[in-house]
């Protein structure tokens, strides 16, 4: 079961795949965990998309696809793969279904986490406090929300058209979120189609 974690930043998507990782052998791919991974041990690419990624812009679809395919690559035998945070555009969509299909796998479930633009500026400012993530800052973070609604809210109609769409209230408590989640792992486990 391959699961696309789908929602603006701060969603909780975040939050959610480390859940069902301690709970489902799933594995979490989040390219936004990966960036920042390579920024902190100082990698030539971490170099590359740090201003870009401070700035709130999205970091090009080559490096994100290049990030995912050799995480496919080194998990062969993954019971699933959560995807946060990517695919985030209509060429990483396309480029996913590609490298899943290369290696006899598709995407089986796209759960989107609905929020309120208030509710989620609200969460971030805490986010900021607590973390001071330069993302997080209201600068970067509107800035981050426009690239959400410009290149990543219009996959949504190819996903609901493939009938893999399944839409959550994701400003209810963490527990609700996932138990909502897990219904309809457990629904899709059982041969349901949503
Ligand atoms: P996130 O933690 O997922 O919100 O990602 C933080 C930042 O990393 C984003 O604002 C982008 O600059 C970059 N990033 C992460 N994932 C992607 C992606 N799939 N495509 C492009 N940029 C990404």
């Amino acid at each position: 079961m391959n699961l696309i974690l789908f929602g603006p930043p701060a969603a909780g998507k975040g939050t959610q795949a480390k859940k069902l990782v301690a709970e489902r052998a799933f594995l979490q791919l989040s390219t936004g965990d990966m960036l920042r991974a390579a920024r902190t041990s100082g990698t030539e690419l971490g170099k590359r998309v740090a201003g870009i990624m401070d700035s709130g812009a999205l970091v090009s679809d080559d490096i994100v696809i290049a990030l995912i395919e050799e995480q496919l690559d080194r998990n062969p035998k993954a019971a699933g793969f959560i995807f946060d945070g990517f695919p985030r555009t209509i060429p990483q969509a396309n480029a996913l279904d590609a490298a899943l299909a290369k290696r006899g796998k598709k995407v089986d479930a796209v759960i989107r986490l609905k929020v309120d633009e208030a509710g989620l500026l609200d969460r971030v400012t805490k986010r900021f406090e607590a973390e001071g993530r330069a993302d997080d800052n209201p600068e970067a973070f509107k800035k981050r929300l426009a690239a959400y609604n410009a290149q990543t809210a219009p996959l949504l109609p190819k996903y609901a058209q493939e009938g893999k769409l399944t839409e959550i209230d994701g400003m209810a408590s963490v527990d609700a979120v996932a138990a909502a989640i897990s219904r309809r792992l457990d629904a899709a486990g059982k041969g349901a189609k949503t």
